[in-house]
Parts: C-alpha cells; structure tokens; sequence
C-alpha cells in the first residue's frame, strides 16, 4: 500500500493505494523478506502529514511505513539464510527486498525465544516505549500512584504492568467496559473506567487516585490529559508518549496555559518522549520484559485481523478502540 493523498481530519481508505509490481531479482547483498505479520500503530497518521516532526513525512505515491516480521525466502547476503526470520521496518508490503540497512533496521529473530509477532508489540517497539517511558522518564516508586491513559492498547496495558511489578498502585482508562474488565480481572490494575462512559474526568481521578496522581503516563492527550493534571501531586512526573485523541483533530485546541500552572503548583516534570531516545538501552529493556513474560508477570494481547488487504482498515480501526492489546495484520502463514 502506497500512501495516496494526505487525509484532512480522520483518515480514509481512500488515502491509501494498493499497487501490485513485479519483484525484482536481489542483487549481490540483499535478500528478500517475505512478510508474515505487519505492525499497525498510530504514528503511523503523524507519517500521513506533511508537517514537522521528529521523522519525514512519507511522500506522496510511497510504500506506508511501518514495522514488519517475516520469512527470508531468497537470499545473496551472507548474514541472511533462507528461512531466517527478520524483523525491520519494511512498510505495508507483502515482499521486501532490502540489504537490511538503513532505515529498514533488520534484525535477525529467533523464532525459539517467543512468537515472532511479539517483536511488533511487547518484546519490540511497543514494549520498550512502555518500559523506558515509564521506568525512565516517571521512575515509580512503590506505594505511588500511576495513572494510564489508552490503557488497552499495546503500550498501556505494558505500562500498567510494570507500573505494578513497581509496587504501585495503577489506574487506568480505556474505551470500553471489556477493555476495563480485562485491565482489573485479568492484568491486575486497581482500578480503571470507561472514558467513553464518564462525563466528569477529573472528579473520577479524583475518586480513583484519592491521593493523586505521581506518574501519568499519557498516550492520548486532550480533555483525558487537562483533567490529570488537576489531580497531580507535588513532585508527579508526567510522560508524554502520544495524545492519539488529537491525531485526527483539524484544529487543534491550544490549552497548556489551563494546566501549566499545576506543574508549578505541583512542583512537577512533564517530558515528552520518543522511544528511540532510549536505543541504546533496548537490548536491556528486551531482556527484562522477555523474563517478565516468561515469568508470566506481563500478559500480553495481540488483535490479529487476517490477510495484506485490511491493513488500511486495522489502522483505521485504531481510532475507533478495536484493538485490544498489540493490533497485527497477518499476512501469511509461516
Ligand atoms: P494502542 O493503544 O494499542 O491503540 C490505540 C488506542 O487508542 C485504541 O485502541 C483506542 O483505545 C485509543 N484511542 C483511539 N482514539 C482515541 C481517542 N480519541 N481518545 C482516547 N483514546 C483513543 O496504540 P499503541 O501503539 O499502544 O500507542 C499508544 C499511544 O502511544 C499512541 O498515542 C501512540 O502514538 C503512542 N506511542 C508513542 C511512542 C513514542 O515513542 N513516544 C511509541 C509508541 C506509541 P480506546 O478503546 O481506549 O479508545
């Protein structure tokens, strides 16, 4: 899928293109990946924009971006075998063929550790913006109060978790009453609520938190975010990881100046985030959520929609709430 046009507001299916064309031979160093599983996360809107941010926009009539795992099925690069699994970010593409270099990151996977598609979600991208974002930039300490936002989704319901193993105690919100059920009965959270259902956000923190909040970890902005930071407490630390209820916002409310006052009040820290701040410490993080998994202290979920086609509408589907957990498209079969 080739980005078509930029989307004004919410995105369409319109804005992408699939285009079919004939795979090339590898030359003298590449090989070809085909492609079992493609990642499907909201940066990927932030990429649709012709705006300035922390990476390029993908022009028109280009490949989407985005994190794939997959199966070498042709190689002339002695680092590859036939049969390898590879992680890169090789976009919304069937086939790559790629000298794993560059932009495309390749990694080797060893399909005996865990399910290759954990390198998309707990054990990859997800997974360390959870783990860093949160132990890095909030540093819980036990007893504390950690408040998620977006807490179903891929990141959330990992920093919930850690927030946990932290000795803290965690709440969260979501977009439905079987996201809120899955983060109390099944990953432990203290507490959580539908934010579609309530109309008070600051008055349910403040009955949730009932001695405020330490560490907000934020991943969808907006009024979510305003009615946080009313309840913040001296010395809180807020981590700006996403604010994916502005994504689609044509124009966006200017509002810091409402709250910028309670990070004084408060004397607290707001840090904005992006998770390959911290690239150097992933072997790190990877190996600590791997034990955490192993262990069984980190569940984690994956919503797997079948076949290349429905990428664009998985993505859409990200606006909407219909993941729980890791949202994957698969592509194959191993
Ligand atoms: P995700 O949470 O698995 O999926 C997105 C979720 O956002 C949806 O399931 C939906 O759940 C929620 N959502 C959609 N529209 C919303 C709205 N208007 N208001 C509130 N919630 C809304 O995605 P993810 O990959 O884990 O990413 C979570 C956040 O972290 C995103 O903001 C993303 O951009 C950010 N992120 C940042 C970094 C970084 O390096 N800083 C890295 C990865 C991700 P509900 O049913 O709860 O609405």
């Amino acid at each position: 899928f080739t980005l078509a046009s930029r989307p004004k507001g919410t995105p369409t299916e319109d804005n992408f293109e699939l285009v079919t064309e004939e795979l090339r031979e590898p030359a003298d160093g590449e090989f070809v990946v085909k492609n079992l599983y493609l990642s499907v996360d909201p940066y990927m809107r932030g990429r649709m924009n012709d705006a300035r941010s922390y990476a390029d926009p993908v022009n028109i009539g280009d490949v989407m971006v985005g994190g794939t795992v997959g199966r070498v099925v042709a190689s002339r690069n002695p680092a590859y075998a036939e049969g390898d699994h590879v992680m890169g970010f090789f976009g919304w593409t069937e086939y790559v063929v790629t000298n794993g270099g560059g932009a495309s990151m390749a990694t080797k996977v060893d399909p005996n550790l865990a399910p290759i598609s954990t390198t998309l979600g707990v054990l990859g991208m997800p997974g360390m913006t959870a783990y860093f974002g949160l132990l890095d930039v909030c540093d819980p300490k036990e007893g504390e109060t950690v408040f998620v936002s977006g807490a179903a989704g891929a990141v959330g319901s990992c920093v919930g978790q850690i927030a946990k193993i932290r000795g803290c105690r965690v709440v969260g919100s979501a977009g439905s009453q079987t996201k809120v059920d899955y983060l109390v009965d099944e990953l432990g959270f203290d507490a959580a609520f539908n934010y579609k259902e309530v109309d008070d956000y600051t008055g349910k923190l403040a009955e949730l938190c009932p001695k405020r909040i330490d560490c907000y970890f934020d991943n969808v902005g907006g009024a979510m975010s305003d009615a946080v930071f009313m309840n913040l407490n001296f010395f809180s630390r807020v981590s700006i990881c996403g604010q994916i209820s502005m994504y689609n916002a044509e124009r966006p409310e200017m509002g810091p100046r409402l709250v910028l006052g309670t990070l004084l009040v408060n004397q607290a820290t707001a840090r904005g985030f992006i998770v390959t701040n911290f690239l150097n410490k992933f072997p790190e993080g990877v190996r600590q959520l791997g034990q955490w998994v192993a262990e069984g202290k980190i569940k984690y979920r994956e919503t797997i929609v079948d076949g290349f086609e429905k990428m664009p509408s998985a993505f859409l589907g990200l606006f909407k709430g219909e993941n729980i957990g890791k949202q994957l498209v698969k592509v194959a079969d191993e």
